[in-house]
């Protein structure tokens, strides 16, 4: 209770000032009633049509031929659309931007302030959508027939949405930065995971072409581990929807950590995340997972382990050891072989371009034994990943100090087209598709 000082008359507390992600409003849209029923609300904003999309886990604005924004269920704003270039945010305040012309797909990090201005726009159109819906008249449509309720609900994801300012994006990436350690890469079909870090870093990071994962490696505790997993449940919250499609057991390598200890992390993510329902994935590295037996996999597989994906980059040892992967092609089908003994399936990971044109054609022969090797199957998935040449890594100047020429993208793109073709498989064929580093966000 609130006391006047000159009356001394007591009244009720005013409401607090609402924040981003308050849990009042996000419950208005959590507590929908049928959450996973579509709600679409049509209207008209400044002489321009606009459509409201809300689905489970996100509410997706277009407005004209102008603007299309995407929140989650906590407002955060993850995707941006305008004019031909999309724009993705990252949970750590980064705006990866995507653009496509005559020369070719292109990608560039804003600044700091570009990615602000982008996330201040956002909020404000959530601003006047929400203003807007609240005026009326706007059209609901929801089968079966929308109700009052969804109405407050439309408003309270649209009021969260208008709440993640530039100010507030910034708190909610810092408090990112005190949950997580970088992400350094995901497998493509798990940009959409809920990750968890029983590690940090990568317990090799010798890679010539690699600097994603630039930390000092350490296995966390199990303690630590299930401290981890609350925060970051809490720091999600109702984002979880979004980042619900598996669980990614990261980080680099991550199942190089000794069977007894991975046990007791997968504990965790039984028992706090459902793990054995949604499935976990992780990655392996040729040499650490060849200490990993049938019997170990299996006694993930146990606890929800789905899918390993394995660096295999090229079947051709002697690159390897040009770049420094510590593995051996040998070592590669192994670990593949054993955990696909436990009926965990695989996504293998070939780079294209990798060793330039002095270890093209070895590259291509030996990659295609490897693969065959693998006995790859329909629940896999083979990734072809062109080689990114990072600066600041010592894979360019390698490559030039050795007189390596780069091969240009029509030289990548028939290397691809060798290897697919020199691929043989049993039964029906692994999943083939590519996989960019440059697209990731998370
Ligand atoms: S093992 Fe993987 S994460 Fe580690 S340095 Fe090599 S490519 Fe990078």
């Amino acid at each position: 209770m609130r006391r006047n000082p000159e009356t001394g008359e007591t009244s009720p507390p005013r409401d607090p000032k609402p924040t981003f992600g308050s849990a009042d409003v996000a419950a208005a849209w959590s507590g929908r009633p049928s959450a996973a029923r579509p709600l679409v609300v049509r209207g008209e904003l400044a002489g321009a049509p606009f459509t409201i999309l809300m689905r489970e886990e996100a509410l997706t604005a277009s407005w004209g031929e102008r603007l299309v924004v995407a929140c989650d269920r906590a407002g955060r704003l993850y995707s941006f659309w305008r004019a031909g270039h999309t724009y993705r945010r990252g949970l750590n305040g980064r705006v990866l931007h995507k653009c496509q012309d005559e020369a070719g797909r292109h990608w560039e990090w804003l600044d700091e302030a570009g990615a602000e201005v982008l996330v201040d726009e956002a909020a404000a159109l959530f601003r006047r959508l929400h203003d807007t819906v609240k005026a009326g008249p706007v059209r609901f449509i929801a089968h079966p027939e929308p109700t009052p309720l969804d109405r407050v609900v439309c408003l309270a994801a649209l009021e969260l949405g208008a709440r993640f300012t530039a100010a507030a994006a910034r708190a909610d990436a810092a408090r990112f930065a005190r949950v997580y350690a970088p992400i350094g890469i995901l497998p493509p079909d798990q940009y959409l995971a809920l990750v968890v870090q029983g590690t940090i870093g990568c317990s090799f990071d010798t890679c010539t072409f690699c600097d994603l994962f630039g930390q000092r490696y350490r296995v966390k505790t199990p303690l630590e581990f299930a401290k981890h997993v609350e925060d970051v449940r809490a720091y999600l919250g109702p984002s979880l929807s979004l980042r619900r499609r598996s669980i990614f057991f990261g980080s680099a390598n991550a199942l190089a950590v000794p069977i007894a200890r991975l046990v007791e992390h997968f504990d965790i993510l039984v028992r706090e995340l459902d793990a054995k329902t949604r499935g976990v994935g992780a990655f392996v590295d040729g040499f650490t997972g060849l200490r990993k037996t049938t019997a170990d996999f299996l006694m993930l597989a146990k606890r929800g382990l789905r899918r390993v994906y394995i660096g295999l980059e090229s079947g051709h040892d002697p690159l390897l050891a040009f770049v420094r992967k510590p593995a051996t092609a040998r070592q590669a089908i192994e670990t593949v072989r054993a955990a696909k003994a436990a009926g965990v399936s695989v996504g293998v990971i070939v780079m294209i371009g990798l060793g330039g044109d002095r270890f093209a054609d070895a590259h291509v022969a030996d990659t295609i034994t490897a693969v065959n090797a693998m006995a790859l199957g329909p629940t896999d998935v083979l990734y072809f990943s062109e080689l990114v040449e990072i600066p600041g890594t010592p894979y360019p100047v390698l490559a030039a100090h050795e007189g390596l020429r780069a091969l240009s993208p029509a030289e990548c793109r028939e290397q691809r087209r060798r290897i697919r073709e020199g691929l043989r498989f049993v039964g029906a064929p692994p999943k083939i598709t590519s996989y960019d580093i440059r697209e990731f966000v998370y």
